[in-house]
């Protein structure tokens, strides 16, 4: 009677904790409070009313200026999730957002999810990354929803709708363009679909060819390409009849061209110029111990000289005359 007391009622309640501790977590569902700032609605598990504050204020700004660019609208309502933890973003993206990005955006569902601040890869700050998938729901309202707009295009029109720059991105587009490995945006728009590998290259590349379309055929042109691509008109055909040059030779000529201008960009890797820095001081070093030796050699020269002081005339052998 007492063993089964002593030897049970021990399991009994370190399982009666188990039990406990499994239903406290299984009902720890993240609370989230709901904050309206139009057109956004916040849902925010933090209790920092400045952050909050903050982030409201850039983005407000930043849309305002996204929308004039784009010639388009937000709905009247954009959801905001910010998870306060990586494994809670995991969670309501389902996972389906890959390792680089700092969000994700569902433009029919209008809403956009943000990974907790100093999760965001890059060192992006997160009004930015925010910027950036309410641009894809801008995108998604200027092209009126019918699809067909290129990922390089979408990801790069964001990123410079967002003044994102993420660090170290020119120093890796120089590295590929040395390389070689430049993926050119046929491809980038496979990558970015799964998320392979060199998906991070490819969102800078993508970056980079949004800012030269813009560069080189202006807003209105990116306006009307957004508006007319549907199903019935493709993307090329739209591009052709905007720009007047063919799409497919687009592409090539923005590869050529980006293999001369980022190669140099390679010298400004933050490696690189370590590298270069540790060059520069061993030619330093060399040329100052040159320096140091034709000094002593110099001084050596002199002292020879101080010796072959005139002979003491009262060492001149006399010659009487
Ligand atoms: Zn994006």
């Amino acid at each position: 009677m007492f063993r089964w007391y002593t030897q049970w009622l021990p399991r009994l309640t370190v399982g009666l904790w188990l039990m406990l501790l499994m239903s406290v977590r299984a009902g720890a569902q993240t609370s989230y409070r709901i904050v309206p700032r139009p057109p956004f609605v916040y849902y925010y598990a933090g209790e920092d009313e400045r952050f909050l504050g903050q982030l409201d204020e850039a983005l407000q700004s930043l849309r305002v200026g996204m929308e004039t660019t784009l010639g388009a609208t937000l709905p009247d309502e954009v959801r905001i999730d910010l998870p306060p933890s990586r494994s809670e973003f995991v969670r309501i993206t389902g996972g389906r957002a890959p390792e680089w990005a700092g969000g994700i955006a569902y433009p029919d569902r209008r809403r956009i999810v943000i990974r907790p601040a100093h999760t965001i890869p890059g060192g992006v700050p997160i009004s930015v990354t925010a910027a950036h998938e309410i641009g894809h729901i801008l995108i998604h309202v200027a092209n009126g929803g019918q699809g067909g707009i290129p990922k390089w295009l979408e990801e790069g029109l964001c990123q410079v709708l967002a003044g994102e720059s993420r660090a170290g991105s020119l120093g890796a587009l120089g590295r590929a363009a040395v390389a070689n490995r430049l993926m050119g945006l046929p491809r980038i728009d496979d990558v970015l679909q799964y998320s392979a590998p060199d998906a991070e290259l490819a969102y800078i590349e993508a970056r980079y060819a949004a800012g030269s379309f813009v560069e080189r055929f202006g807003w209105e042109s990116v306006r009307r390409l957004l508006q007319e691509t549907s199903p019935d008109r493709p993307f090329d055909a739209v591009f052709h009849a905007v720009t007047g040059v063919e799409y497919e030779y687009w592409q090539a000529e923005w590869l050529e061209k980006a293999q001369e201008r980022y190669r140099g960009l390679a010298l400004l890797d933050l490696d690189n110029l370590i590298w270069i820095g540790i060059v520069l001081l061993a030619m330093v070093a060399v040329i100052a111990v040159w320096i140091r030796k034709r000094i002593q050699f110099r001084k050596w020269l002199e002292e020879e000289d101080d010796d072959e002081t005139p002979v003491d005339p009262s060492d001149e052998p006399i010659h009487p005359h």
